[in-house]
């Protein structure tokens, strides 16, 4: 921890541990090189024969940074990464060398069995391998006085079967790519690849490390499972965008100089809503590079932290009554001419492609409203959507005010005419308008908002991996755009033969005009907090799955199945349906196991502890003195304090009842809905009860820190 000024700026400090594309260019030979380059970019598959001297290479390069280990760097279905180490070390008959192949590089083999499969590990086997990704580039990780060079990678069974969150990301892509660049030829563009890319918002809370760690559910769970509001919260608006705490900034400018050393461009902070939570967020990436860093960011932010005698915390809901936090997933796609596609820059070209597009995401957005909210669904996101501080679990878009205008006029009347302004636009072919942020977002209520040249997925959970929705997006979008070009008959297009604009606006308007119509109900540009509109969104038969184990089955469905053919299979969908109910149900698990812990080991004690003292002292009082009735308010306190420790025992025998009879179920989605329904609930009251005995309890007695000395103290 260093609160010296840096000699060194932050350009200069950029990528400095990543085996990045200038490191390549220097240390490998020409064809090598670009063979790489092309492979990270997705543009042709890595050779074989390269595999020894990039491996060379990248250990020379490592060991000079200090590395003495290598490991495959990745994503399986616990959300998390998972890291194997082996040194370089490797002995000969006469000496000890360092010494990395290709073969180490490209292939890793860690033992599978230990990871969440859903399934597939019974019906395969439990081996299963990495294997490179050159997506991402290497890096060098510094923890501990050790040094790492990670190799990010994929993780799949030895049948082939995926088991990480990364394939199905880069396959969506690709399947993106294929459909966005059919609608590029239709419209006369020129482009060798598109892909998506995400900037991630992160909001965060940061915490004294010291009272988070008396607190066993923040440092288990990362979450207080009690805790009575202290009497200010987050109502006098004085946290966002204040200015930040000096103890906090210098952690944050702590982990954003090894962020970007790490190659992750971290650009903003600032303050958030509720007081003590904060939000960084960095310029936007290629999305499978984007969810790398982003994961690695959260891990940098959590061990800075701690040198800090701080506690960062990522969870979606660490404290009750004020706002949860958020990860907002800027999506977009950006072609490798440089070209953002979602960006209306008012040519024709570009405008009848951005039309279809758009066409394309709303239906893709309606139709699989269920999967996208099933995408973020988790125990701890529960506990936010629907909060009346983050969207809702009706997923909707809002595009603003002008962009809704010129799809209604398309849909009506099949051209977009600008009212106002110079020149009148009605050329008989849609003209969109170049729409400033002020005329797109600002509503900050929608879990879907066009933001000008981006979507801004806001449901996401704040510690959430955010491969799978990602992915979710990517093939929604290419599969609404591969039905709407094939309705027109514009999938096999020539390129030496284009359309004419108005040969393909003649075609493609009325299906636009029917697939607007088909998909109007998931575009809303309300309150999306008010209740009304969850009376709204059940007349337009939109699904609002308030608890997301209700939603997973989606992940299942024949449709589901359909769209994600050629990236995941009926089994591996399956089995992370399984995987995620599990993982629902393992997490109540464990907050239901840390109340009863609390409630029966900390909490009682005190409570009696203090209902001891009064009884004692107005026991003490009767004995010296004859006015028995003078105590009556006293006997009253007494008797509201008994009340409040029995009921609030009586409670924990309901919850725990619950909780066990739920546990028995072994049919899981029967389990996890028994848990979500009938657990949780019982569990909130539970929660009211201690909340309210921490109010009537003596200060010093109480064992665990209040809200108020974690969220304002420093
Ligand atoms: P706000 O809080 O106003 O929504 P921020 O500046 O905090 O905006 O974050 C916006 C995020 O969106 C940044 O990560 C930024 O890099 C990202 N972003 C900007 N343009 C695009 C784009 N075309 N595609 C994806 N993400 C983008
Ligand atoms: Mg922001």
């Amino acid at each position: 921890m260093s609160t010296e000024p840096m000699n060194e700026t932050s350009s200069e400090i950029f990528g400095k541990y990543v085996f990045s594309q200038s490191v390549m260019q220097k240390m490998l030979p020409k064809e090598i090189y670009e063979n790489l380059v092309n492979a990270a970019e997705n543009r042709s598959s890595l050779q074989q024969e390269y595999a020894d001297t990039i491996a060379v290479a990248m250990k020379e390069w490592a060991v000079k940074l200090g590395a003495t280990h290598y490991c495959h760097w990745f994503q399986p279905l616990t959300g998390i990464t998972a890291e194997k180490h082996d040194t370089f070390l490797e002995c000969t008959s006469d000496r000890v060398i360092e010494r990395f192949s290709g073969e180490q590089l490209l292939q890793g083999e860690p033992d599978a069995s230990s990871f969440p499969s859903g399934g597939l590990r019974s019906t395969y086997e439990a081996r299963g391998y990495t294997g490179w990704d050159p997506s991402s580039p290497a890096f060098v990780w510094k923890a501990g006085g050790g040094v790492i060079l990670c190799i990010p990678s994929v993780f799949f069974s030895w049948t082939g079967h995926v088991l990480d969150l990364k394939i199905p990301l880069l396959r969506s892509d690709k399947k993106l790519n294929d459909s966005v660049m059919t609608l590029l030829k239709c419209c006369g563009i020129e482009a060798n690849q598109v892909f998506s890319c995400i900037g991630l918002e992160l909001e965060y809370f940061v915490i004294d490390r010291f009272l988070r760690d008396q607190r066993p559910d923040l440092l288990l769970l990362g979450k207080t499972v009690f805790g009575a509001p202290a009497p200010k919260g987050q109502e006098l608006q004085d946290h966002y965008l204040g200015s930040i705490k000096e103890n906090v900034l210098s952690f944050m400018t702590d982990f954003e100089m090894e962020a970007l050393k790490l190659g992750i461009p971290v650009k903003t902070r600032h303050n958030e809503v509720a007081p003590s939570q904060y939000e960084v967020a960095p310029i936007y990436e290629r999305s499978s590079l984007a969810v790398d860093h982003n994961i690695l960011l959260m891990e940098l932010m959590r061990k800075t932290a701690l040198k800090h005698q701080l506690a960062c915390l990522l969870h979606e809901k660490p404290f009750h009554e004020i706002n949860g936090s958020g990860k907002h997933c800027n999506w977009s796609i950006i072609s490798d001419t440089g070209m953002n596609l979602l960006n209306p820059t008012g040519t024709p070209e570009n405008n009848i492609c951005f039309l279809i597009l758009l066409t394309a995401l709303i239906y893709g957005i309606h139709t699989h409203a269920a999967l996208l909210r099933a995408s973020v669904g988790s125990a701890s996101n529960d506990w936010r959507l629907g909060g009346h501080e983050a969207p809702p679990a009706i997923i909707s878009i809002y595009l603003g005010e002008e962009l809704e205008n010129v799809l209604n006029d398309i849909e009506e009347k099949g051209a977009y005419q600008r009212k106002g302004g110079k020149g009148k636009y009605n050329l008989g072919i849609p003209i969109i308008p170049q729409l400033s942020m002020h005329n797109t977002d600002r509503n900050r209520t929608s879990p879907l908002a066009f933001t000008g040249n981006k979507f801004e997925f806001r449901a996401v959970g704040s510690s959430q991996n955010v491969s799978f929705p990602a992915t979710v997006m990517n093939i929604i979008v290419s599969d609404g755009l591969n039905k709407i070009l094939e309705e027109a008959k514009l999938t096999k297009i020539d390129s030496k033969s284009p359309l004419s604009q108005a040969q393909l606006i003649e075609t493609i308007i009325p299906i636009l005009q029917k697939y607007l119509k088909i998909s109007k109900g998931v575009r809303f540009s309300g309150d999306n907090y008010s209740s009304s509109w969850v009376q709204e969104a059940k007349k337009r038969k939109l699904p609002n799955y308030t608890k997301c184990v209700e939603s997973f089955a989606v992940l299942k469905s024949p449709e589901t199945v359909r769209i994600f053919e050629g990236i995941l299979d009926e089994n591996e969908l399956k089995s992370r349906y399984e995987i995620v109910l599990q993982q629902y149900a393992e997490n109540v698990n464990i907050e239901m196991k840390l109340m009863m812990e609390i409630f029966q080991t900390q909490i009682l004690p005190a409570a009696l502890k203090y209902q001891n003292q009064i009884a004692s002292s107005i026991h003490a009082y009767k004995e010296v003195s004859s006015k028995k009735e003078a105590i009556g308010r006293q006997n009253a306190l007494l008797q509201t304090v008994v009340e409040a420790i029995e009921n609030a025992i009586r409670i924990s025998e309901m919850v725990k009842d619950t909780w066990n009879q739920s546990s028995t179920i072994a049919d899981l989605p029967e389990k996890a809905s028994a848990f979500a329904n009938k657990v949780l609930p019982e569990s909130a009251n539970f929660r009211k009860a201690v909340d309210h005995l921490e109010t009537l309890v003596d200060d010093k007695l109480w064992p665990l820190p209040k809200y108020r000395e974690l969220l304002f103290l420093g």
